[in-house]
């Protein structure tokens, strides 16, 4: 029995992180991995609920064991998903989400071919501008690395199996369960999840 490995990326300021919230709080057996990173916490992010944070040293001595089922270094800090967590679960027959950049989503797919790939991309550049100035108290100069950053992995979008449009959420958010529905309605994954029915179906009389 082996889960589907989603990944979901996206250029900051699309909607990502709230469009995976609500996927997740909609989607029975979907899991999220939560990652480890370098970076220190905001204020309001809490240890092992949005990342699980590690000094630079530490985080290092993981890449040497291969605790890493893949690991960037993204706007300067490490991140990386956990082999362990990514393993086990697929393993089980449940499904894993990682919420994670272009770097890191090639080295997913090399690994796991059937992986289901989304990106999101906002609905123009005014719009990812003006989303960016309203959540952030920064500075116009990492507002303007910011938008320059996101042109970079807007740049990949091509490499993904799917690509959201995030101009009305809900819509974004039903197109991205639309997807989760049509990997899980594969056939080759409905024989697996539903194997004692379709025995019974086909029993002789
Ligand atoms: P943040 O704003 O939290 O510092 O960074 C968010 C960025 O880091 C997003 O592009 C997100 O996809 C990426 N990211 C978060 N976790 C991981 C991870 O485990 N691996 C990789 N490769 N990227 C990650």
């Amino acid at each position: 029995m082996s889960g589907t490995l989603f990944i979901v990326a996206a250029p900051s300021g699309a909607g990502k992180t709230s469009l995976v919230k609500a996927l997740i709080e909609r989607e029975r057996d979907l899991c999220l991995s939560v990652s480890y990173t370098s970076r220190p916490p905001r204020p309001t992010e809490q240890d092992g609920v949005h990342y699980h944070f590690v000094s630079r040293g530490v985080f290092e001595l993981m890449i040497a064991r291969g605790e890493f089922f893949e690991h960037a270094v993204v706007h300067g800090d490490y991140k990386g998903t956990s082999r362990a967590v990514v393993e086990q679960t697929i393993a089980q027959g449940r499904d894993v989400l990682l919420e994670i950049d272009w770097q890191g989503a090639r080295q997913a797919r090399a690994q796991v071919p059937g992986a289901v790939s989304l990106f999101i991309l906002p609905p123009s550049r005014k719009e990812l501008e003006r989303r960016l100035r309203a959540r952030a108290s920064d500075s116009e100069a990492v507002i303007r690395r910011r938008l320059a950053d996101s042109r970079e992995d807007m740049a990949h979008a091509h490499e993904f199996d799917y690509i959201v449009i995030n101009d009305a959420f809900e819509d974004a958010l039903a197109e991205m369960r639309a997807v989760v529905a049509a990997q899980r309605l594969k056939s080759g994954n409905q024989v697996k999840r539903h194997a004692a029915l379709l025995s019974d179906l086909l029993k002789a009389d």
